[in-house]
């Protein structure tokens, strides 16, 4: 990882790109990579779409979603509090006690998100987590509603008040490293196949909406038509002391990029990733998922008459919480990958299994 591209992903990740408001990262998208893109713009989704060698007849999408878990609100009381409710899959019972930031028109309102003291809690309150968003109150300091609403509007989103930070063994925990993790790792794959000639055409997208449906990739790939489709996104890390490897399969933090086999992903494709990842030296592992995944890979394999689609994971403990955890090296090495499997296609292949 170089210097400008560890600025690129520190900056994705301070900035706020809940579900349908992802515009400030794909700024920052769309600034890293017009150096690299032949092209690049911005459709009407709000996904970023960078591409390398447009005129190339065989198109491959690489899909990472740049948006992240946010709160959204939806109604202010008379005392000035604020009622959210979530945008994607967050984990109510972790958000007593945060802080939070609402990005109003007016720039960053900050805020917490309530809790009654525990002295005061009965023996059942303190047992039993808040598992409910309208049990859930948010306070901005404001005296009262016409205060709240001077700060305010209704539909503002929220992110919580967590900056990135690294750890040992180029761990790293921040919020929404699902999936800017992906982002950043679909971006620097773009770079390295920059330098070289690609016989394919190779459309990077930074989708949009992922976490509430996979909407973004829907579109995109929709306006691609690829024959070949990969997402890159986080995957189920199990190297952590009450994880399950009988669920989904083993994967450590720092062991290799995970590469997936089941009915959402091409055989072939499938194959390709793992030889390019041998003739790289990639160390990768590998976790069967038996249905759709929910990921961009599913999408886009189902875009119009069918996509050859294929995942490509980068582990990550405490998924959705606000702070996940990665191996940057693990982020560095799909990007690798990603540029060898590419490189290697010759415009020709026959992808059907
Ligand atoms: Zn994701």
């Amino acid at each position: 990882m170089d210097n400008q591209a560890r600025q690129f992903l520190f900056a994705l990740l301070n900035a706020p790109t809940p579900s349908g408001y992802e515009q400030p990262g794909q700024a920052l998208v769309e600034k890293y990579l017009r150096p690299h893109a032949e092209s690049i713009r911005r459709d009407v989704h709000g996904n970023l779409h960078a591409v390398v060698n447009p005129g190339g007849k065989f198109r491959v999408m690489l899909s990472g979603h740049c948006d992240e878990l946010g709160l959204m609100v939806m109604h202010i009381d008379e005392k000035g509090f604020l009622y959210v409710a979530s945008v994607g899959g967050v984990y109510i019972p972790l958000l007593q006690g945060e802080r939070l930031v609402i990005h109003s028109a007016k720039g960053p309102v900050p805020g917490v998100i309530g809790v009654k003291p525990v002295h005061l809690m009965d023996a059942k309150e303190r047992e039993a987590a808040v598992t409910k968003m309208q049990d859930l109150w948010v306070d901005i300091g404001a005296k009262d509603r016409a205060e709240a609403e001077e700060l305010v509007e209704l539909g503002d989103v929220a992110t919580i008040d967590r900056t990135p930070l690294e750890l040992p063994n180029q761990r790293l925990i921040a919020r929404g490293l699902d999936d800017r993790i992906g982002v950043y790792a679909v971006a620097e794959a773009l770079r390295l196949v920059a330098r070289e000639k690609p016989a394919v055409a190779v459309h990077m997208v930074s989708s949009v909406q992922e976490e509430i449906g996979l909407r973004g990739a829907h579109t995109a790939a929709f306006a691609i038509e690829p024959h070949l489709g990969v997402a890159v996104d986080v995957g189920f890390a199990t190297d952590f002391p009450n994880a399950n490897p009988k669920q989904v399969g083993e994967a450590s933090l720092g062991g290799g990029p995970i590469l997936h086999r089941g009915p959402n992903f091409n055989p072939i494709v499938y194959d390709r990733l793992a030889r390019a990842a041998k003739e790289a030296r990639i160390k990768v592992q590998l976790q069967p998922i038996q249905r759709a995944s929910g990921t961009d890979a599913n999408a886009i394999q189902l875009s119009r008459s069918g996509v050859a689609a294929a995942l490509v994971s980068i582990p990550c403990r405490y998924m959705h919480s606000p702070a996940e955890m990665i191996s940057l090296k693990d982020a560095d090495n799909a990007a690798r990958l990603l540029a060898r499997f590419i490189l290697r296609l010759k415009g020709n292949e026959r992808l059907i299994p």
